[in-house]
């Protein structure tokens, strides 16, 4: 409930770059449906036991000592005074869900460790670290990413994931109190990388200052990752939205609606979206040039690049950046479907006509088309999968992207966050693209829709992988609807194997549309030698 001298004092500060669209308030009704939606969460299970709350600052308070006292360790090693050494400090902050205050159960910590100038991330935290925490028993699955955008430790501390960033500072000592807040002393002579580090725990700060009111915030970004992991759009890497996007786009609305609670937040989240004039950026306030630390920021009038960004969600910190650059035009149509229906069925809870259930059902991406493109990835061990299916997967929207150009838009493609793994085939899993012909494409004038120099471009870029080795291969095919389910319920389903250029003619059992899609496709084992 939101109090009289709240909501004037709401009023009278305006958060984010323009006017709120409204300053109203809950009536009686919102504040029940406020009270449903957040029992209906609870009952999903989205909030971990107390328990795990425990533990997980428990975890914090180890890796904050191990780090402290390995940072003491490398003071010793290189030579400096007992004095220095024993001033010498590094601090552990956390970022991204946890910080939020938004993490589903067993959901992962990101952390960053800030250490002084002289303790360094390629020796002294990917080796010197990294050796530290590979023999303790409670670390496990310990993987190193330091070519990563944003270099990454990554493990298992009892059996929580964590992701680690390191950020030297250019400081002789770390003070516990160290303000990451002001971009000119805290970005003073670092480089992007650790810029870049340093930008998640400096997103995550903002974001809570930005918001009038981070209680209810936090209560419907936790509502909408949810909506958007049932509806088959949480996956950053896929094109659509991750835990960063969906948090700025929520903030945006709480600014828009500051005196609004949960159940009000996400239906105006829907109806925002749903009218949104894409590519106009959300932004939580300006984007700040500093041209003394010169990084460089998301400005589409100086910047080609950030012009083809079809959906920018930019950062709130120095330096302001889109996080949704991997959105393309064909992902921003499924999603804008997802706000569009959504937006319907908040229309009807508002008029207690449909129950919370209704919104979070969950997308049945295998029954929505009627053809679909199914990349095979295959390699000779377990370890090599888990490498070569992260990587075509991230680079799996260059295919959606090749197929938008070549099809000039017409042959619009879903790709699906989840990949499937067969238990008949060892070292095997698959993605899949459900594919759809453009609205309005007027049927007796299409073509078959060429995709082969679409396939046969990203098959080059993704064995161009650096980590490449025997046994990695991709197949790509054309599978319709009615084959699909077996490839993914039935793991014995025979592989299509087309052979060389392959026309696959599919009816489609539309009968009033008489629509078919037939597809050009070159589809083979394709492998390295
Ligand atoms: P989840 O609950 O899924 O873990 P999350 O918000 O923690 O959600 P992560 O994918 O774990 O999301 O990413 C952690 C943090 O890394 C984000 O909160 C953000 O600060 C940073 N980050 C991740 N992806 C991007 C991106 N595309 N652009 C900018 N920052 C990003
Ligand atoms: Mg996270």
């Amino acid at each position: 409930m939101v109090s009289e001298e709240d909501s004037t004092q709401s009023a009278m500060k305006q958060y984010g770059t323009t006017e709120p669209i409204s300053l109203a308030g809950p009536t009686d009704g919102d504040n029940k449906r406020s009270l449903e939606l957040e029992n209906f969460m609870v009952e999903c299970g989205l909030y971990e036991r107390k328990e795990e709350a425990i533990k997980r600052e428990e975890i914090i308070s180890d890796i904050t000592n191990i780090v402290k006292s390995w940072v003491k360790e490398v003071t010793r090693q290189k030579g400096y005074t007992n004095q220095t050494v024993e001033a010498a400090n590094a601090i552990l902050l956390t970022f991204g869900s946890y910080r939020l205050g938004v993490h589903s159960p067993g959901g992962d910590i990101d952390a960053l460790c800030i250490g002084p100038h002289y303790v360094d991330r390629e020796i002294d935290f990917f080796i010197t670290l990294h050796g530290i925490l590979a023999c303790m028993e409670q670390v496990s699955q310990l993987q190193l990413i330091p070519d990563a955008y944003v270099p990454v430790m990554k493990f298992k501390f009892r059996g929580i994931s964590i992701d680690l960033l390191y950020a030297s500072i250019s400081r002789m000592v770390v003070p516990q109190d160290l303000d990451i807040s002001q971009a000119s002393s805290i970005l003073h002579n670092v480089d992007e990388s650790t810029a870049r580090s340093l930008n998640g725990c400096r997103v995550a700060d903002q974001i809570l200052k930005l918001v009038p009111n981070v209680e209810n915030f936090q209560k419907t970004l936790r509502c909408l990752k949810f909506w958007a992991k049932k509806r088959g759009i949480y996956s950053n890497v896929s094109g659509f939205l991750g835990g960063v996007n969906l948090a700025i786009l929520v903030a945006r609305v709480c600014q828009l609606y500051p005196n609004a609670v949960p159940s009000m937040l996400v239906s105006r989240f829907f109806r925002v979206y749903t009218q949104w004039r894409w590519p106009n950026p959300v932004m939580l306030c300006a984007i700040e040039e500093d041209v003394e630390l010169g990084f460089p920021v998301w400005d589409p009038r100086k910047n080609p690049r950030d012009r083809t960004h079809q959906m920018p969600i930019i950062t709130p910190a120095y330096p302001c950046m889109n996080s949704s650059y991997n959105v393309s035009a064909s992902t921003l149509r499924v999603m804008t479907e997802q706000f569009e229906k959504s937006n319907m069925i908040c229309e009807d809870i508002e008029l207690n006509k449909r129950h919370w259930s209704c919104l979070f059902r969950p997308f049945d991406f295998f029954r929505t088309y009627k053809n679909y493109l199914k990349v095979d990835v295959v390699a000779s061990n377990s370890k090599d999968l888990i490498a070569w299916k992260g990587w075509v997967e991230s680079r799996l929207r260059q295919l959606i992207l090749k197929i938008e150009r070549d099809t000039s838009g017409t042959l619009q493609c879903h790709p699906c966050p989840n990949d499937y793994s067969s238990k008949s085939k060892q070292c095997h899993c698959a993605c899949y693209i459900g594919l759809k012909r453009k609205e309005g494409t007027r049927t007796e004038q299409v073509k078959p829709f060429d995709i082969r120099a679409a396939v046969e471009e990203f098959k080059e870029l993704v064995y161009m992988c650096v980590m490449w080795r025997p046994g990695m291969d991709l197949n790509i095919a054309h599978i319709r609807r009615k084959q699909i389910h077996s490839h993914v319920v039935l793991p014995n389903y025979p592989n299509v194997s087309f052979d060389g250029v392959k026309r696959e003619m599919i009816s489609e059992d539309d009968s009033s549309m008489k629509k078919r899609i037939c597809i050009l496709l070159e589809s083979q084992v394709y492998g390295k030698t």
